[in-house]
């Protein structure tokens, strides 16, 4: 998919030379080309969903800043959709194509954090986010059986799931649902498998966000699933030192891979143009909904 090729063209990057990633060296350039190679893969899990963007405008070493709302300066192909808050209404942004795309990399953005709901249907999340964060000394083994456990514990509710890697510490499995159920609904399913891990392997799980009980074990977040909450995308880049991908995988490819950063851009970019189908198949065109309560 490469939507609005001509429009796409004309977005300017500016200081196409400046170094994001010290590092490896990698430039603004390197990081525009990089989203326009993978987009055909990207842009399907960030078009039409309201966005947080992270912005690092002076590399990905620096201070970078968390940007929900549209603001000024985006570009024509950044639109804004207002969505309820506890506050009153807000403005929050999103794209649709790679026009949209190369306007927030234009603005020193590196990380795309999309909701799990779209801007046509933001009140019933299309899929649920377990989001594994491994506390201190627990080992990267633990943490694949730890989306394992999660993934065998969906199927019971007839739910499939994926895996990705999050370029930053930890896993995060992901249900793709039909936009029926309600985020209150989604919410509480995902509280509820949480803490029931938990319960049953209090040496391996913790459910509760308090940042005390977590050395040696690893958190499952599930409040990605509350309204208004966002993931990192697949394929966003992270600002983190060596310019990690949050990588999607298929679940057989998870046992070979013996880093949650086991693709920094370049190897991301040979990875993209070698896959002829994405790593989830079709996991948008499943049909499952959360189980009758
Ligand atoms: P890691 O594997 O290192 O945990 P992660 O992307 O899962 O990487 P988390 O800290 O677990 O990072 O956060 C999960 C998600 O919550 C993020 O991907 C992001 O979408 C959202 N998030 C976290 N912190 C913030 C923040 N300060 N502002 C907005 N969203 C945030
Ligand atoms: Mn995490
Ligand atoms: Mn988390």
């Amino acid at each position: 998919m490469a939507p609005a090729r001509a429009p796409a063209r004309e977005v300017a990057v500016t200081h196409p030379e400046r170094v994001v990633y010290a590092a490896s060296g990698l430039t603004k350039a390197d990081v525009a080309d990089y989203y326009r190679a993978v987009s055909r893969w990207l842009l399907p899990e960030v078009s039409r969903r309201p966005l947080s963007l992270l912005r690092c405008p002076d590399g990905a070493g620096a201070e970078c800043f968390f940007q929900k709302h549209l603001g000024r300066g985006l570009g024509p192909h950044v639109h804004e959709v207002p969505l309820k808050q506890k506050s009153g209404v807000e403005d929050y942004l999103y794209i649709e194509d790679l026009a949209g795309l190369l306007e927030l990399v234009q603005m020193n953005t590196l990380e795309l954090h999309p909701w799990g709901a779209t801007v046509d249907d933001p009140e019933h999340p299309d899929q649920l986010v377990f989001d594994l964060d491994p506390g201190e000394g627990v080992g990267w083994r633990d943490v694949k059986l730890g989306a394992r456990q999660i993934r065998a514990e969906l199927r019971h509710f007839g739910l499939e799931s994926f895996v990705r890697l999050s370029g930053g510490k930890g896993l995060h499995v992901v249900a793709p649902l039909r936009p029926r159920a309600g985020w209150d609904a989604a919410r509480e399913f995902a509280d509820q498998l949480a803490h029931r891990l938990a319960e049953r392997h209090p040496d391996r799980y913790v459910a509760t966000m308090s940042k005390d009980k977590r050395d040696g074990v690893i958190f499952i977040d599930w409040l990605r699933n509350a309204r208004g909450a966002t993931s990192v995308c697949s394929w966003s880049l992270r600002a983190r030192e060596h310019a990690a991908v949050a990588m999607p995988l298929r679940w057989e490819e998870l046992s070979r891979i013996t880093t949650p950063q086991a693709f920094p851009l370049p190897r991301a970019l040979q990875r993209a143009a070698r896959l002829k189908v994405h790593p989830w198949g079709d996991w948008h065109t499943l049909k499952q909904v959360l189980p009758e309560r």
